[in-house]
């Protein structure tokens, strides 16, 4: 006979999955240090695991406490009677069917479904999942090991290869993460970016697969290169716009620094020297005072409005927009003003912004095949610079020459040009995860974690 408090609620029942018709009897209490849901299930017949004959023939009880961590709050735990049946034929004991845990397990299918869920947000760390659910963190771990096992996926047409700073191994600092640039999927993500290591890797990918992979983006690491040459016969190579801004942006950076170095060594020392005077009562030779006022100006521009070197703000195009008191240089002035005085700092300040739209320009306009041409005449307006950080910059486009060329190709069926833009994103994903890992030591548990927050159709088994 069923005799269960009429007070449960459907909610409950549904909480710990069960029918009313298969409840004997539920009774739940607080004891003060949580809630506890004593149940029984109704018996019915059940198959012999060993010999398939059905049975109804009762063995005995065992009492189960399984962590039921549903609920905010309060810990619970569900005391469940398990009955044990005897087959009568070949005499095998075991167990009835439940739905609250697998088999084997002392947590309920609602608690490893709930944890699991929760892993899926890259914010949360397995230490807060264990203190939510009132579990401790490695059986949290345990949880995530057994249900999150995602496979590679399959090589697509566009690869994008990219790498982060993320998880120390003994083999490198660097993950290297490759992403489909089609569905923005990552493909898989590998401990290492080394040569050795990533041959190794897509060796053991049939070549059939290999062989559909079309074009491979990444940034200017030279064994990305030797990879995909080796390993996709049929791939065209492209160095990602952004990395290759970012080298010319690291150089600009230089320049403008040491100009900035240069403008406050005499700004420093002819302020020494007008302070020396001033205790004589004397003053600074006009033309000392004139070189002064414009290190202290050039010093003052440089450092408080480096930003518009590679601002996109229309602003600074237009002459004719209300000029407002700049009082550190005594006039009135608007954005585009300010960055004519920028550009005239210094000779080599010029000459730098110069090369820099010259470079944007040649990514902005360029097609294909004007690429070609263009990027020669880049490497001659580079290689001829007076600015000495730039001249290298030659270099960097001569060795990277066709693959920056392909980048310049409209990728067919997403009618686009390929960068690694969108992996940048995805970094700052995994970061967040690394930051909130206290540091994985475990590679595979730390690969599951990133595929399964990262690709949003991963998906966990119970
Ligand atoms: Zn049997």
């Amino acid at each position: 006979m069923a005799i269960f408090d009429s007070t449960i609620s459907n909610d409950t029942l549904i909480a710990l999955d069960l029918e009313r018709a298969d409840i004997k009897s539920m009774n739940i209490y607080n004891d003060g240090e949580g809630l506890t849901i004593d149940v029984e299930l109704n018996s019915k017949p059940h198959k012999c695991p060993v010999c398939s004959t059905e049975t109804s023939r009762i063995k005995g009880y065992q009492n189960k406490i399984i962590r039921h961590s549903i609920l905010n709050n309060t810990p619970c735990i569900i005391d469940y009677r398990a009955r044990r049946y005897i087959c009568p034929l070949c005499g095998k004991t075991f167990f009835e069917n439940n739905p609250f845990t697998n088999k084997g397990s002392r947590l309920s299918v609602a608690t490893v479904y709930n944890v699991l869920a929760d892993l899926k947000n890259p914010a949360l760390t397995f230490s807060y999942v264990a203190s939510k659910y009132h579990i401790s963190q490695s059986t949290v771990a345990n949880i995530f090991d057994r249900g999150v096992n995602i496979p590679r996926r399959t090589l697509p047409e566009c690869i994008c290869f990219d790498e982060t700073y993320a998880f120390k191994s003994d083999r490198s600092n660097y993950i290297c993460v490759l992403v489909d640039y089609k569905d923005k999927k990552v493909i898989d993500i590998l401990p290492t970016r080394r040569m050795q290591d990533l041959t190794d890797y897509f060796y053991n990918i049939p070549l059939e697969e290999r062989k559909k992979v079309r074009y491979v983006s990444f940034d200017m690491w030279q064994t990305y290169r030797s990879v995909a040459k080796t390993m996709f016969p049929n791939c065209v190579t492209i160095v990602d716009k952004f990395h290759l801004l970012q080298e010319f942006t690291r150089k600009a950076t230089r320049v403008r620094i040491r100009i900035m170095n240069k403008n406050k060594k005499i700004k420093d020392e002819l302020e020494n020297e007008a302070r020396r005077l001033k205790k004589e009562k004397k003053k600074l030779p006009p033309d000392k005072q004139e070189k002064l006022i414009q290190a202290q100006r050039n010093y003052y521009i440089l450092k408080k409005f480096e930003w518009m070197i590679f601002s996109k703000n229309k602003d600074i195009l237009n002459p004719n927009l209300e000029k407002k008191m700049n009082h550190a240089l005594g006039q009135y002035c608007n954005l585009y003003d300010l960055f004519n005085l920028l550009e005239n700092t210094d000779e080599d300040m010029t000459e730098m912004i110069n090369l820099k739209d010259e470079l944007y320009d040649f990514y902005e306009k360029c097609t294909y095949e004007e690429s070609k041409a263009k990027i020669n005449e880049l490497i001659i307006d580079f290689r001829s610079s007076s600015v000495p950080e730039l001249v290298s910059f030659a270099n960097t486009l001569t060795q990277w020459k066709p693959e920056i060329i392909n980048s310049f190709i409209i990728i067919p069926g997403i009618n686009k040009k390929m960068n690694n833009a969108l992996i940048e994103n995805r970094n700052k994903s995994i970061k967040l995860l690394k930051h909130s890992s206290n540091g994985y030591t475990n590679w595979k548990r730390f690969r599951n974690r990133v595929l399964y927050t990262i690709n949003d159709d991963e998906k966990f088994k119970l």
